[in-house]
Parts: C-alpha cells; sequence; structure tokens
C-alpha cells in the first residue's frame, strides 16, 4: 500500500514508542487450513448493501466441533458443513498458479458424504465467527458452505461506496483486516488459499478483479449479468478485490501481459502516462526479479473515494485518483513523479508482498520498505533525468530526523489487534525499512543484491517468509554479514550517530552512540544501543563499522573525508571543526547533491540535538545559496523557513525574512523567467526560490504571484505550471471573500484530480479569519469527500497562523468530524495537532484526546506530544541564538 500522501510530514516530526499495547490477542486459532474460497457477489448500490454465498474447502487438521473464522458487519444466512470422502485429500491439491483454469468445484456435493447444519457464535469486538457443530467434523476436508448479507459501507474500507455525480461505485480496499467485511474468511496473511469470484450486476456496470473475466451472461433477472473470474493463483484474502461500476480503460502490453489503466469515464484522457510506466515497471521486473509477472493481466484502476494512496490487490491494483491519473503533457513534474513512483512501488509489490507474502504483520515494513525502495529505483531507470536521488536523500532526512525522537519505535513490532496492525503503516515501516535496505544494497552492490532478493522470492513462491528468511538469502549469496547489518537496525529503534575524530595517516578514530533530540534522552529508555553499520567514505570504499569498533583503519585516503558517500548511510555523521570546516568548504565542487542534502540535514539534524546552533546552520544554508541542485536549495530553504514559523518571534521573523530577501532576491532574479524546452530541474529551482521569497514577503514575488493568479482565474494556460500552486498559495493569504469564491469555483469545475487538489488546498492558505471559518465548514460538509476532509483540516492545524482557529474549530465540532472519520482520519488529525510549539498547548492536545481517544492513534498521539514538546525546547534554546545571529547579519 501507499499512504495517503496530504500531510507531508515536517521536518519536526517525532516518532512514538508502543506505550501501553493492549496484548488482546485476535489471531485464529489454527488447525484449519482454507484451501479454496468460490464467492458469489451480488451488490445493490442504490440500497447500498449486497448478498453472498460462499463455499470455503478447508482442511481439517484434527476432529473438531466448532471452526473460528473472521467475520464483521455480516449478517450470516444458513451455514453448512460437508464432509469430504478421506480419499479425496490427495487427490485435490490446488494448483499454486492455477489462474484461467476453470473452477474445478463447480458441482461438489456429490462427492461429500455427510453434511450438517452450523449454529453460528459472533463476536463482533473480536471480529471473528465460531460455526458450532453438534457432531464432530472428522480430520481432512470439509467445505463450508455460507449464505450471509453485508452492507456496503462509507467508511472506505471492506467492500464500499464510491460515488460521483454521475454513478455509484462498489470497490473493495481489505489490507490489513478487512476482507471480513466482505466474505467470512481466514483474514490472516499466511492462510493463502485459490479463489473463485462471481459477481452479480447491473447490465450497465462492468466488474475488475484480481484475474481475467472467465464467462460473462445475461441474468439470473432481467437487467443483471453475472461476471466469473478465473480462479486466482494462491494468495492472501488481503489481495483479493472487486470493483463495480463503469470504469472504462486504455490497454496495452508489455511482455505479453494486457494491462489497462482505468477510470471513471470522465478521466480516460488521464489514464496514457500511468500505462507507459506500467508497461515499462513490468519489463523492468521481469529481468530485476527473474521471476515473470504471475499473474495473466494487469489492471490499474482510480477510484473517486480512496482512503490510502494505492493498494497492490493481487493483478487489480487500486489508486486514489491523483496517484495514477495525469495529464501527460501538462501535468506538473511533481505529479508526473508521484505517478510513476507510485506505480512502480504497487506493481513492485506484485512479486515483493504479493507473490511472496511476510508470514505476519509484524514484518509488514519488510513489504513496505522494499517497495519503498524499489518505487525510486525503477523510477529513475525509467526516467533518469527526474533527479530522484536528490528526493530518496531528502526524504531520509526527514525520516532520520522523526527516528532521532524520544517515542520513535524499531522497525519490527508486534502487533496482534486490527487497531495494532493498522499503526504499524507509518514512516518507519516505509521510509526507515526503505533507506535500511537502500543502505544495504549501496554496501552489497546493485547485482549482489538483486541476486539476493532473486532467492529469498524463489525459495517462497506462492507462500509466505519471515524477515529471517530475507536478510538470510542477502548474506549467503553476497557471503558478508547482512544479517548482522540489518538486525542491528530492524530490532534497535533509533538513529545511530557516528563520531569521526582524529586522523592518524589514513586511519580515523570512530565513536557510535545512539543520537537523540534534545530533551528526549529520558523518554527513549535507550539501552547503549549499538548498530553493525556499513560506513561508505566519499571516494573509498566501504568499511564495516561493528559495535566494537574505534577505528576505521584505511578510511581517509580521498583528499576530502566525507563519510557517507552517496548518502546512502542510515546514521548522522559528526566530524572534527577543521574536517566540517573543510567540507563545506568543497561542498560545492567535492560533493554529490545527494550528499550535500546529507550535509544540511546533519547539520540541522544536530543543532535540534543541541550540539550545534541555529546560526551554524543558517550559514551552511547561506554558504549553498548558488547550489543549482533544485533538492539542495529544498532542503536549505525548507528550513530556513521552519525557523521562521517554529524557532522565530514576529519580530526576529520579520528580520529573517529580510535576510531572506536580500540574500536569495539576486539569485531568483539571475535565473530569469521560464524558457523553452529548459531542463526540469531549472523549474524546480525557480519555484524553490519563489516559494521562499514569497513566504519571506518579497514584493516582486508577491505581485507576480498575484498576477498568476489572476491570469489562472481568467483561463490562460500557465507560462510556468511549476509555480502556478505556490502562487495561488502566496496570493490566498492575503486574500479576500471574492477570490474564495473564485477558488471555489475551480475546485468545483476542475476536472484535473491533480489541479482540484491543488485548488483544493491553496483554500487553507487564506488567512483572514472569516475564510478560515469557511474552509473548516466546508471541510466537514458534504461536498468535501471523507478521503480530502482532515487534509484540509490538518493544514490549517500546521500552519502558525491558522493553527489556533483550527483547533479551537476541532475541539468544538469534534463530534461532527468523527462521524465522517475513516479508519485512519482521526490519526492523521492527532498528527497534525503535533505543530503546536508551547506547553500549554501540548497539554491542552493531551487532555482533550484522552477525553476523545481516537482509533488506531495512540503511538500517534505520543508521537504529537513529543513533537510538540521538542518544538518548545527548541525554540528556548535556540530563540537567544537566533538573535545573535540576526544581529550578525543584518538582519533588520
Ligand atoms: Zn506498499
Amino acid at each position: 500500500m501507499v499512504l495517503g500522501r496530504w500531510v507531508v510530514v515536517g521536518l519536526f516530526c517525532g516518532m512514538a514508542a508502543l506505550g501501553g499495547a493492549r496484548i488482546e490477542a485476535q489471531r485464529l486459532p489454527g488447525g484449519v487450513r482454507p484451501e479454496h474460497y468460490a464467492l458469489t457477489i451480488t451488490p445493490d448500490l442504490g440500497k447500498a448493501r449486497f448478498e453472498g454465498t460462499e463455499k470455503i474447502d478447508v482442511v481439517l487438521d484434527a476432529p473438531t466441533s466448532a471452526i473460528t473464522l473472521n467475520a464483521a458487519e455480516i449478517e450470516f444466512g444458513d451455514v453448512k458443513a460437508y464432509v469430504w470422502p478421506a480419499g479425496l485429500i490427495a487427490d485435490f491439491k490446488p494448483d499454486k498458479g492455477a489462474q484461467d483454469k476453470p473452477p474445478v468445484w463447480d458441482e461438489p456435493t456429490q462427492f461429500y458424504k455427510d453434511s450438517q447444519i452450523a449454529t453460528v457464535t459472533l463476536d463482533s469486538a473480536k471480529e471473528q465467527a465460531t460455526l458450532t457443530f453438534a457432531r464432530p467434523l472428522p480430520a481432512g476436508r470439509v467445505t463450508l458452505e455460507i449464505a450471509y448479507k453485508g452492507i456496503l459501507n462509507d467508511k472506505l474500507r471492506g467492500f464500499y461506496l464510491s460515488k460521483t455525480k454521475a454513478h455509484n461505485y462498489g470497490v473493495t480496499q481489505f489490507e490489513s483486516t478487512d476482507a471480513r467485511r466482505a466474505f467470512p474468511c481466514f483474514d490472516e496473511s499466511a492462510l493463502k488459499a485459490t479463489f473463485d469470484v462471481t459477481l452479480v450486476v447491473d447490465a450497465g456496470d462492468t466488474v475488475i478483479s484480481n484475474t481475467k473475466v472467465l464467462r460473462d451472461e445475461p441474468g439470473p433477472e432481467p437487467g443483471k449479468h453475472t461476471i466469473l473470474f478465473a480462479r486466482t493463483p494462491e494468495m492472501s484474502t488481503y489481495l483479493v478485490a472487486w470493483l463495480v461500476g463503469d470504469f472504462v480503460c486504455s490497454e496495452g502490453k508489455s511482455d505479453g501481459v494486457p494491462i489497462r489503466v482505468c477510470a471513471t469515464p470522465d478521466k480516460l484522457a488521464l489514464t496514457e502516462f500511468a500505462l507507459d510506466a506500467a508497461k515499462w515497471d513490468l519489463h523492468y521486473y521481469d529481468k530485476y526479479f527473474g521471476i515473470k509477472y504471475p499473474m495473466a493481466k494487469l489492471d490499474l484502476i482510480a477510484i473517486p473515494d480512496f482512503e490510502a494512496g494505492a493498494m497492490e490487490n493481487f493483478g487489480c491494483i487500486t489508486f486514489r485518483e491523483t496517484e495514477l491519473l495525469v495529464d501527460a503533457k501538462n501535468g506538473t513534474l511533481p505529479a508526473r513523479k508521484e505517478v510513476a513512483e507510485t506505480v512502480a512501488h504497487e506493481m513492485a509489490h506484485q512479486w515483493f508482498g504479493d507473490l511472496v507474502t511476510p508470514q505476519w504483520w509484524d514484518n509488514l515494513w519488510l513489504n513496505e520498505g522494499f517497495a519503498t525502495w524499489m518505487e525510486s529505483k525503477a523510477a529513475a531507470k525509467w526516467r533518469p533525468k527526474w533527479d530522484y536521488e536528490q528526493d530518496v536523500a531528502m526524504e531520509r532526512n526527514g525520516i532520520l530526523d522523526e527516528d532521532a525522537a524520544g517515542t520513535t519505535r524499531p522497525i519490527r513490532q508486534r502487533a496482534e489487534t486490527p487497531a495494532e496492525i493498522n499503526e504499524l503503516f507509518d514512516d518507519i515501516a516505509y521510509g526507515k525499512a526503505g533507506a535500511v535496505i537502500a543502505m544495504v544494497e549501496n554496501w552489497v552492490g546493485e547485482e549482489q543484491f538483486r541476486k539476493g532478493v532473486q532467492a529469498y522470492l524463489s525459495a517462497h513462491l506462492y507462500g509466505n517468509a519471515t524477515a529471517e528468511d530475507f536478510w538470510g538469502a542477502q548474506t549467503r549469496v553476497s557471503g558478508l554479514p547482512v544479517d548482522q547489518v540489518m538486525r542491528s537496525f530492524v530490532e534497535q529503534p533509533g538513529v545511530p550517530e557516528v563520531s569521526f575524530g582524529a586522523r592518524q595517516g589514513v586511519t580515523v578514530v570512530v565513536e557510535q552512540q545512539r543520537f537523540i533530540e534534545r530533551g528526549a534522552e529520558s523518554k527513549t529508555g535507550a539501552q547503549g544501543e549499538q548498530w553493525t553499520i556499513p560506513v561508505c567514505v566519499k571516494g573509498d570504499g566501504c568499511e564495516l563499522l561493528t559495535p566494537q569498533a574505534t577505528a576505521m583503519k584505511d578510511a581517509a585516503k580521498a583528499p576530502l573525508f566525507y563519510a557517507n558517500a552517496n548518502d546512502k548511510g542510515y546514521y548522522r555523521a559528526e566530524y572534527t571543526k577543521d574536517e566540517f570546516a573543510a567540507i563545506v568548504a568543497n561542498a560545492e565542487t567535492g560533493l554529490a547533491p545527494a550528499e550535500r542534502i546529507g550535509l544540511l540535514g546533519d547539520r540541522w539534524a544536530l543543532m535540534r540535538a543541541g550540539q550545534g546552533t541555529v546560526g551554524e546552520f543558517l550559514d551552511l544554508a547561506l554558504a549553498v545559496k548558488q547550489d543549482n541542485d533544485p533538492g539542495v536549495m529544498e532542503s536549505a530553504l525548507g528550513r530556513v523557513g521552519l525557523i521562521g514559523s517554529r524557532i522565530a518571534n514576529d519580530d526576529d521573523r520579520a528580520r529573517l525574512d529580510a535576510v531572506v530577501r536580500r540574500e536569495f532576491g539576486p539569485v531568483y532574479a539571475a535565473l530569469g523567467g521560464p524558457r523553452k524546452h529548459e531542463p526540469d530541474d531549472h523549474a524546480e529551482l525557480r519555484e524553490s526560490l519563489f516559494e521562499a521569497l514569497g513566504n519571506a514577503r518579497d514584493p516582486a514575488v508577491m505581485a507576480e504571484a498575484e498576477r498568476l493568479t489572476q491570469q489562472l482565474f481568467s483561463g490562460q494556460k500557465p507560462a510556468d505550471p511549476m509555480i502556478v500552486d505556490a502562487a495561488v498559495a502566496l496570493a490566498a493569504a492575503k486574500g479576500d471573500a471574492a477570490m474564495y469564491d473564485r477558488l471555489l469555483r475551480v475546485v468545483h469545475d476542475a476536472k484535473d484530480p491533480d489541479f482540484r487538489e491543488a485548488a483544493l488546498r491553496a483554500l487553507t492558505w487564506f488567512e483572514a479569519p472569516e475564510l478560515v471559518k469557511r474552509t473548516l465548514e466546508y471541510a466537514v460538509s458534504d461536498e468535501v469527500r471523507s478521503q480530502d476532509s482532515w487534509g484540509l483540516i490538518g493544514l490549517l492545524l500546521g500552519r502558525r497562523e491558522t493553527q489556533e482557529q483550527a483547533w479551537t474549530f476541532v475541539r468544538q465540532h469534534w463530534g461532527e468530524i468523527e462521524m465522517r472519520s475513516t479508519e485512519n482520519s482521526g490519526a492523521r488529525i492527532v498528527q497534525a495537532a503535533g505543530a503546536f510549539c508551547t506547553v500549554e498547548k501540548r497539554d491542552e492536545v493531551a487532555s482533550f484526546f484522552a477525553a476523545h481517544p481516537v482509533e488506531s492513534a495512540e503511538r500517534t498521539l505520543a508521537k504529537s506530544l513529543d513533537r510538540i514538546d521538542e518544538c518548545a525546547q527548541l525554540r528556548a534554546a535556540q530563540e537567544p541564538e537566533l538573535q545573535r545571529w540576526l544581529e550578525a547579519h543584518g538582519g533588520s
């Protein structure tokens, strides 16, 4: 899955520990192995409900009179069990990759020697149903036949309803534990089975599912048709999907596999870009994994209402519209990059996750870390000029910052209940795990690592595996202690700090310790964590730093000593004063852009940990002001902006703005306006500077923002699409009600989902209190999809200018917000509330959410409170430093 990307995790974020996890085992009792499901689903999209019948073939390990499976919001009808003759067990081993074969169990009742009716007992807290039989069922194969009814909910999970003005859609989202809302099942990832899916739908609707359509026949009643899909290979329940509606698709082919990209009929024109990406990715992965794409077809479908970013259902990948649909010609570069990455992420899961699946959710990180690492690797191979390396470096630095918080968690974490499992989908499972995988690949070498991946996958085809299986394979193939490295990063929380000390010839003294942000030391329960770290020196090789090591013996051969080559290492580096000065002096000529991003990241982090001053960071930011890489510029200016909004008081902020205008204004002016056929990174650089100067109230940039916004409203095509979003945001900050109305019309009329989302976000930039109020009321109205509602509130909570008003609104309207909230949206609001910066606000947030607890947000709340504490402490420590620096730099 890819998470929704509305609230971009800020540089001040912290993570939370497991505090008081509920030990409430909700796993199925075992002893029952499902082999095959035959499902027939009849939805009524008008009445928002459905009927189902299913037959599940299971094997009982021992005689039993009770079988427990998962079910939630399901109303059971008749339930029967049929006992198979003993001899048939050996004969009916399902074929693991048996897609496209017709179902063989159409009329199995003739084989059954015995049948009986079950009594059903529901345990809604555990989301389980127990079927009890008067006479014990013998060991061996049994078919359960279940008739049931369910609801098409509006919570964006299970089998749910998605609507446009023109049509109703019935769609599914099962990860992690919501297949049980669509059909009673053994809903655990290790309990793989094959599936025959049949849907009975209106004549005007189509259905897309994991496999190809095998039969499509009119009936059983007039105005309906019945669609039977080919048998799936063995797979986990959370990867099953079906989508009902009037989707239309563009079609292509890659390595002989038919690929479709589908959307609601009005958005067909936006599917071509993703189709090109998917075709390229499929061929790339066929070669990378050395295993052919395992399904007979691939569909990628954009859904109007979708909670996450995307979901890797086997052969039937679903997306939020903005993550799949983009104008191939006129879409902005960030929008195209985003789609390319998301498509690459979900397609990587088809092998890594779907074909081979984690045994249990504690290893979710292996799935998501791998796909996160692979998404930019594949996208960068497809579009080498898009500077993905710098994006990855920026993301890694953001995660390192979060992971330095007192309340962080280890990558691998126990999770038993649906709420605990759900909370695992965080930046540690995605970003940190991805960064650790990238570090290992950089160390063992691209080709060796690929062989390790192949060895791991081919040993577990259509099965399940654990992290030990993965690093075991990597260790065997490479002959390097990958297991030691990965175990130290996966099982211990936090970030290593490596201090590089005095040099004697080519030997460098080293020391490692856990890197913890200021004031958090007491919260971590740190236990002297030590890591096994591959340290790669710029212009030199890598050396494995074990916990016992006190020196790197052969490290300082290159003229410039920079100890994180390519910025791939997951650690913070600290140098002696002289070494650091030499690195800064040579940064523009001696370091790659990703390394300069890492350098800025390290300096920023050291300041946050009390090992440096805000002035030292600002000096470094000014030292790279002529940098022509947009990632480096963003890494510098983004944090300067944070200093203004989080550390500075109003007077200091005005003085800092003056410095930004003075230092960066000429850089922006020298760039000039947009030119035809200019490189993409040139436009990105201009955008970064434009935004920072606008935020620093540069009069020329403000006037330009106003002009571009008026141009956009009058329907002119923007000459520089990259900066339109920033221009509208800047203009909105000072905008009036007339402008607000205008923008709202853009939101309502926009056909392009990216454009619509950008306009929607821009509503949150208005600062006039009566307009902030309108946005808040709009966010909880029926005019905003629940998938977007929390994003609007979150953005308002995240900004200094609007957060107080948004917070008051949240507390007064919590009932409405909760009613509209989906599985994760409550947690996102808890997360956004972490943007405050005073102890008083911390207490307010703590007491409010203590009185109004949010599901799956225990760790998120601890993390938010931690973030507020850290900000308050940082402000207290660095405000005088900032004032000193401003005095010295003529900020007046
Ligand atoms: Zn994923």
